[in-house]
């Protein structure tokens, strides 16, 4: 059988197993929790299957196809996601007073990380024989789910907040998805794509609780183990939303340690903003729930994590902490991103930059320490946002004198000099 690489799909809250090869989402024992399902695989068929030299050579994620719960008889619906680059940073590193790597994953098809996870769940969408395709986002999934639906000849139906950046609004449009704007929060779309789900039957990509969507998510920590295996990083920091990333990358790391590819793993860092902190709270044993998420950082503007549990676990499991950021500091990470090294993030991208001068101050990274901060999305989705932070353009006339009026009278002299 060609998904005998899953061995079973675990609730983990009471570690009920189900059956992979049929659609579920989440564990239906759990009244008001939602008993989010870990996929178990049968590593001995996947080490058996992996043939793929660790050289540093990614063309895109499906060169850990062997780790994907797909069938091994699907063609991958794919846009050349992943085998992101992971860029030097000097002068980033300088600014933070820290050894610092990007991995700049705002490069993917459509501008996001969550293509890798999109591109898994499309594939088993269209081998399943489904015609439509469903999710609620922030933003950033439904440009990605709309993208990978029309590679696949999907129709492709998302429901976001009304407040949503107008470029994640208009992006799902060009790539013919029907955008159902609502009138309410993410968490207000998110429950409604759920009943949606439950009455129409539409393919829901929801990454908390479509268990496949994670396990898309763990090529970064793939790629990651791949490209530092000489030198591990001390910590790989991201920024949480739902939390299905960090996760993600974290079962990614882990499952290479396990089986040998790698020496070791690095702590997880989890960066969220002081509006919307709900793992970051759990994490650290704080009772009082504010679900109202206030942040401009909108690809991570959750009130109502789906995924704080397995988070949490990957925070605790790789010896990782999490903690939060301002605004303001968002803001400034994004610029001095695009000033030192010519990344443009979007706010939740940048956020890990703001999270790890915090943990700079903190004492919780220290400067003999390496770190790896993943940029999870491109800026240019959201120029409105950017646009507080940077300076105004210099308005001038098409004139010599309006040039030398901003720089000085040009020294013609000194031309060929140097
Ligand atoms: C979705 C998203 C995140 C957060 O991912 P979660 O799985 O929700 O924690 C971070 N950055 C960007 C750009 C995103 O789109
Ligand atoms: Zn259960």
């Amino acid at each position: 059988m060609a998904l005998d690489h899953v061995e079973t799909l675990e609730c983990t809250v009471c570690g009920a197993t189900y059956d992979p090869d049929q659609i579920i989402y989440t564990c239906p024992e759990h009244d008001g929790v939602a008993g989010i399902l870990e996929v178990v695989y049968d590593y001995d068929v996947i080490h058996d299957r992996f043939d793929a030299p660790l050289d540093g050579d990614i063309r895109s994620q499906w060169k850990y196809q062997a780790f994907l719960p797909v069938d091994t008889e699907a063609t991958p619906v794919a846009l050349n996601e992943g085998g992101t680059d992971l860029l030097d940073t000097p002068r980033l590193g300088a600014e933070l007073g820290v050894d610092i790597n990007v991995k700049n994953d705002g490069r993917n098809p459509t501008g996001c990380f969550k293509d890798r996870a999109t591109s898994v769940a499309v594939t088993k969408a269209r081998h399943a024989g489904q015609d439509v395709v469903t999710c609620a986002s922030t933003g950033n999934a439904a440009a990605s789910l709309a993208g990978y639906a029309a590679r696949a000849g999907l129709d492709c139906r998302i429901f976001v907040p009304e407040s949503a950046p107008e470029g994640k609004l208009v992006q799902p449009r060009v790539y013919g998805a029907d955008v159902l704007a609502v009138a309410g929060s993410y968490d207000e779309a998110y429950d409604l794509s759920m009943d949606v789900t439950d009455s129409y039957g539409w393919y829901n990509r929801n990454a908390a609780i479509n268990p496949f969507q994670i396990e898309g998510k763990r090529t970064v920590g793939h790629e990651l183990a791949e490209q530092t295996q000489d030198s591990i990083p001390d910590w790989v920091v991201f920024s949480m939303g739902d939390g299905c990333t960090i996760a993600g990358c974290w079962k990614g790391l882990r499952e290479f340690a396990e089986l040998g590819y790698v020496d070791d793993t690095p702590k997880m860092l989890g960066v969220q903003p002081e509006g919307a902190s709900a793992i970051h709270d759990a994490f650290h044993g704080h009772d009082e729930v504010d679900d109202v998420a206030d942040t401009l950082a909108d690809a991570v503007a959750v009130g109502r994590p789906r995924n704080t549990l397995k988070a949490c676990r990957a925070l605790a499991e790789s010896g990782g902490t999490a903690l939060t950021v301002t605004d303001d500091d968002i803001l400034a990470a994004e610029t001095l991103l695009g000033r030192a090294e010519g990344i443009y993030a979007e706010p939740a991208g940048a956020a890990p930059i703001a999270g790890i001068r915090r943990a700079r101050e903190q004492g919780i990274i220290s400067r003999d320490e390496s770190v790896v901060a993943v940029v999870t999305g491109i800026g240019l989705k959201d120029t409105a946002g950017a646009e507080r932070a940077v300076g105004d353009v210099i308005r001038i006339e098409p004139t010599l004198d309006d040039v030398t009026n901003q720089y000085g009278t040009a020294k013609k002299e000194r031309r060929g000099r140097s």
